[in-house]
């Protein structure tokens, strides 16, 4: 099965074109099937003999790829949807067909050098200093795990050469608002997560950083403040600058999750929400979401990357060769070992369309937004919750309770009109639309909205 004889030629070329038809042709929304449908649609497909290349790509073409809702559906609106280009799409299989694993400069020396111009544009974007560096990873999640790894990692390493014990707990501050993959790391890494308050308009700042660094816990100890860079929920840039003052004080490290958000570092007329976000410690951004690249790819870079070495080296005999001073290797940076060159697609897009490209798409997606919100305002049946600071357009339609934004939502799906999904807000149910496709139009938000109006 490993020759490239015709027949596995044929195969590649098949499964070549259907994905390309996939790029051509808009998969339409709607909604998916139980296992159970699945099953008895599709049958075993893992078998003694194997089905062959033609009966296996038509079982997932005809019953499992219909089966599913591409991100990249410009109706997409639920979560945060990705949108890759054309050229971050193609170039991921590129990456597949080179068969290298971005791991180490040893054997992935032009993929690795690829991927830090990358992470250096959104270093820069982020005015970080020239040594800054880090690798690209699975998701936030995965950053963000493993740049509170690096930060506890450094602080108990400052404990050990001041000849001072460890802490019977170590905390990280965050808010309310912190993405669910803080919560996600504090579980795995076994440490607590100190709620600091927001202010009225929902922004962590400094003064409540202040306050719950003062009123920890006994035997608790600080090592790092989460601060977010563009709330999943709403889109709220928390106030970087004056967190910044505080770690800085206090010899805290400074961790800020852009996954969402971040990228709007690229757009001119949001960029002065981000002030403050040199000073940080780690910083990660999703391009799998508004920065246009396919799954999985999340980019996270340290001011300084010595830290996360010393934290995430894995040696061994059979290691060792890696270890080279002189050379960079992306998974000394994250909890990772063998890891797929993630950030070459969106290398790759950025390099041929370039960054004005990027800066155009984003701005784009913002300026839909904000039509969104002046839909919203001019409705007099629906509410804004709040004023969107990104392209996250939250709302409320009077006299609506939790079923039946589910069953609005419902209804949409099943049109084939959009995927939303509903959240909460301040404990009560609310609708919310992220627009991060460049492809999503004001009228497509505006044909949503009006199945809103109040029957006559
Ligand atoms: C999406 C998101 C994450 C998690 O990222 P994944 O790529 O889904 O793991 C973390 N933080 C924020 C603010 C996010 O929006």
């Amino acid at each position: 099965m490993h020759e490239y004889d015709t027949e596995n030629q044929a195969l590649v070329r098949s499964v070549v074109d259907y994905a390309l038809a996939r790029l051509v042709e808009e998969p339409p929304l709607r909604p998916v099937k139980t296992a159970h449908e699945l099953q008895a649609l599709v049958g075993k497909t893992i078998t003694a003999e194997g089905l062959g290349g033609n009966e296996a790509l038509s079982r997932y073409a005809e019953h499992l790829a219909p089966s599913t809702i591409a991100a990249d559906n410009p109706r997409y609106l639920a979560f945060v949807a990705g949108a890759p280009t054309p050229a971050a799409t193609a170039f991921d299989f590129a990456v597949t067909s080179s068969a290298v694993a971005g791991s180490s400069w040893l054997d992935g020396a032009g993929l690795v050098h690829a991927e830090n111009e990358a992470l250096r544009w959104i270093a820069d974007l982020a005015g970080l200093p020239k040594a800054a560096g880090g690798c690209f990873v699975t998701g936030g999640t995965m950053g963000n795990l493993s740049a509170l790894v690096t930060a506890r990692d450094a602080a108990n390493r400052g404990r050990v050469s001041a000849g001072t014990t460890r802490p019977e707990r170590w905390a990280v501050v965050a808010s309310a608002s912190s993405h669910a993959s803080i919560g996600s790391a504090a579980r795995v890494m076994d440490i607590d997560v100190i709620v600091a308050d927001l202010d009225e308009e929902l922004r962590l700042t400094g003064d409540s950083v202040a306050a719950a660094i003062r009123n920890r816990p006994d035997h608790t100890e600080i090592f790092a403040v989460v601060a977010t860079a563009g709330t999943t929920n709403v889109g709220v840039v928390d106030a970087l600058d004056s967190i910044a003052q505080v770690c800085d004080i206090h010899g805290i490290w400074f961790h800020v999750d852009g996954a969402y958000g971040g990228a709007a570092l690229a757009a001119p007329s949001v960029k002065h929400r981000f002030k403050g976000i040199s000073r940080c410690d780690s910083l990660i951004v999703d391009p799998h979401k508004w920065l246009f690249s396919p799954f999985d790819c999340a980019a996270l870079i340290y001011r300084d990357p010595t830290p996360a070495r010393l934290a995430h080296t894995q040696h061994a005999g059979y290691l060792d060769p890696l270890i080279d001073e002189t050379v960079f290797n992306p998974s000394d940076h994250a909890h990772v070992l063998t890891r797929r060159a993630r950030g070459l697609p969106f290398w790759f897009s950025l390099a041929v369309y370039g960054t004005n490209a990027y800066r155009d798409a984003i701005e784009q997606t913002l300026t839909v937004a904000r039509a969104t919100r002046d839909l919203v305002l001019r409705s007099a049946h629906l509410e804004l919750v709040i004023e969107p600071e990104l392209s996250v357009v939250a709302f409320r339609r009077q006299g609506w309770d939790a079923q039946d934004y589910q069953a609005w939502c419902d209804q949409l799906l099943t049109a084939g009109m959009a995927l939303l999904t509903p959240t909460t807000f301040d404990g009560q149910p609310a609708m919310r639309v992220c627009i991060i496709n460049p492809r999503t139009t004001v009228d497509d938000l505006a044909e949503i909205l009006a199945t809103l109006n109040p029957v006559a």
